[in-house]
């Protein structure tokens, strides 16, 4: 019997957990198209009539949302996308070789199409190459439709799922089919597939370059999510070492559970609200399970991304109204929508920066239409007083004055429809960008919550991609600036008496949660898979000796003392009671 050779790779410890499994390698990319034949043509027809349909679907939608901003000529590749889907010639001609070949419409879409991107590629002409990708595009796209169902179907469940990159959607359909662990080549630890795994908690290393090369399908693996790890084919005494680390971790858990239902509270008797972020509907049942002390964020564009289109008024009502309910009487915090940067939805703007580009508030307030349609879903839902609505990605205070004045709209609209919502519902916003953490106070005059989103701060206080993993050394949740600059936030919001709370990744990690509370915050918001760890962390502590600690981190000038502070100061008073896991 071939002994395979263990082997060890290391990434970025995206979600904690550990997995064995066997390897399933995902190539999206690369999606086979197989010759098989259709035992029905009519059916195979009535398919690839579907496919065109939907894909015509998609890009109706990024063409309208590319004219509004882009302007007519860079939103005219969608539309000669969508011309080429209605075209004739090449319609029929796929039709006709389904009837004649009766082979599998993906097979004949991709061959059809591919004599042109060929052409097209191998010409001399710039422009006539870059259309070239386009062509491709569309050819995915249809094939994509085609096959939506089987690759569901593919996969089987207690996986592994090894590929380059991960979608926040794909995360979430595997994650239906009981996937083990994820393991990626590209990727960073706030992107957006780690938080989703996360929440998930499903262990997750990112970021190992050589993933999809080193891996064989079927091989089996160690994913170990604390550490960025990743064993190949490892041998039976590192299985065992693992299997009871798994054992361990039950055993934890459970300990852990004993604390659901005691508050967040100091040794010295501060009482911390731990929130629950949610992104996606199943999260409902470990936030209410790990009783949570609310929802302090709700990605509603995650919510709905499997949604090819924006859900009308009633839609978003029906399943804001849900989570609502769900909570109450506990409070629940809707985001608008944040599309655009990372969260792409279906929508590809080619944006040449989209960090920096048509993100957030931004692409909301020059849509008035779509984002009254979300405010005034998120206003009905707020009939019972327990939904407060929040903007992301505000950089000026003027965004915020003309997101409420479309706010105070939507109210006198609802009002003469004789509909019913919270008159005072609370609107606040995401300290997320460096100008609105810079003018706290002002924002603070202006609206009657902050929550701060980590993940964009520190990518853009640093200017450190969050989501490229060739700098993410240099995405540093502790270097000295992200700490001052916390602590500005925190003191200028309290001044003024407002409600300030964190939503970002660094208010789920454990090392951080002592200098978050010792620089002032009294609530933060993680998913909710690690608030009892969380609880059991505030629990052994003492305010004073975070506040302590937290003063001491703001004299220090480099993150590495910073870094090493926290981390002893970690294991001297909890690292040792949980049996050295993290
Ligand atoms: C953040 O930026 O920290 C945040 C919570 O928002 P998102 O991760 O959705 O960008
Ligand atoms: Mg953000």
């Amino acid at each position: 019997m071939d002994k395979k050779q263990e082997n060890v790779l290391k990434g970025i410890a995206a979600a904690p957990g550990i997995a064995i499994a066997h390897a399933f390698l995902y190539a999206k990319e690369k999606e086979s198209v197989s010759d098989d034949y259709v035992d029905n043509v009519e059916e195979a027809l009535q398919n690839l009539d579907n496919a065109l349909e939907q894909s015509k679907k998609e890009l109706r939608k990024i063409f309208n949302l590319a004219v509004d901003k882009l302007g007519d000529k860079r939103a005219a590749i969608f539309e000669a996308q969508i011309m080429i889907l209605d075209d004739p010639i090449l319609i029929n001609t796929i039709k006709e070789r389904i009837k004649k070949e009766k082979k599998l419409p993906e097979f004949i879409v991709d061959d059809e199409i591919s004599k042109y991107t060929r052409i097209m590629s191998a010409s001399n002409e710039p422009y006539m190459k870059e259309r070239s990708h386009d062509i491709e595009d569309i050819k995915n796209r249809i094939i994509r439709n085609l096959k939506k169902k089987k690759w569901k179907s593919k996969i089987t469940s207690d996986v592994i799922v090894v590929t380059s990159n991960l979608s926040p959607s794909d995360t979430v359909l595997f994650s239906r089919v009981n996937v083990k662990g994820y393991v990626t080549d590209f990727g960073g630890l706030t992107s957006h597939a780690a938080i989703v795994a996360r929440s998930l908690n499903i262990p997750a290393v990112v970021g190992l370059h050589e993933a999809t090369n080193k891996i064989k399908d079927n091989d089996l693996l160690i994913v170990d999510g604390f550490h960025g790890q990743v064993y190949i084919n490892p041998d039976e005494k590192h299985i065992a070492e693992y299997r009871k680390k798994i054992e361990r971790l039950t055993q934890y858990d459970e300990e852990l559970l004993k604390l659901r239902e005691l508050p967040a509270q100091t040794l010295d008797g501060k009482e911390i609200s731990l929130f629950a972020n949610l992104d996606l509907s199943e999260e409902m049942t470990f936030i209410i399970h790990n009783c949570a002390n609310g929802i302090g964020l709700v990605r509603t564009e995650q919510l709905f991304e499997e949604y090819e289109v924006f859900p009308d008024e009633d839609k978003q009502y029906e399943v804001y109204k849900e989570i609502a309910e769900q909570i109450y009487p506990k409070i629940v915090i809707v985001r608008a929508f944040d599309i655009g940067g990372d969260k792409v939805l279906p929508v590809d703007l080619h944006e040449p920066n989209p960090m920096l580009g048509w993100r957030g508030i931004r692409l909301l307030l020059d849509n008035p239409a779509l984002f009254k349609t979300q405010i005034r879903a998120v206003l009905r839902a707020s009939a019972h007083k327990n939904v407060w609505f929040m903007l992301p990605m505000i950089s000026s205070l003027q965004e915020v004055i003309n997101s409420k004045k479309l706010i105070e709209e939507c109210k006198k609209e609802l009002q003469k429809e004789g509909k019913t919502f919270d008159k005072h519902m609370p609107v606040g916003i995401m300290i997320e960008v460096p100008s609105a953490a810079v003018l706290t106070k002002e924002f603070a005059q202006e609206v009657q919550f902050l929550s701060i989103g980590t993940n964009d701060l520190i990518q853009y206080l640093l200017a450190v991609d969050r989501g490229n993993d060739i700098v993410s050394s240099q995405y540093q949740e502790f270097h000295p600036a992200v700490v001052r600059t916390l602590h500005h936030i925190i003191t200028e919001a309290k001044k003024s008496n407002r409600i300030v709370s964190m939503c970002g990744e660094m208010a789920a990690d454990p090392i951080a949660v002592p200098l978050l509370i010792g620089l002032g915050l009294d609530s933060l918001s993680l998913s909710a898979a690690g608030i009892p760890f969380h609880k059991k962390i505030i629990r052994s502590l003492k305010f004073e000796e975070m506040k302590k600690l937290a003063e001491e981190c703001l004299q220090l000038n480099s993150e590495k003392e910073i870094n090493q502070k926290l981390h002893e100061f970690f294991n001297n008073k909890i690292q040792d009671k949980i049996q050295n896991l993290y």
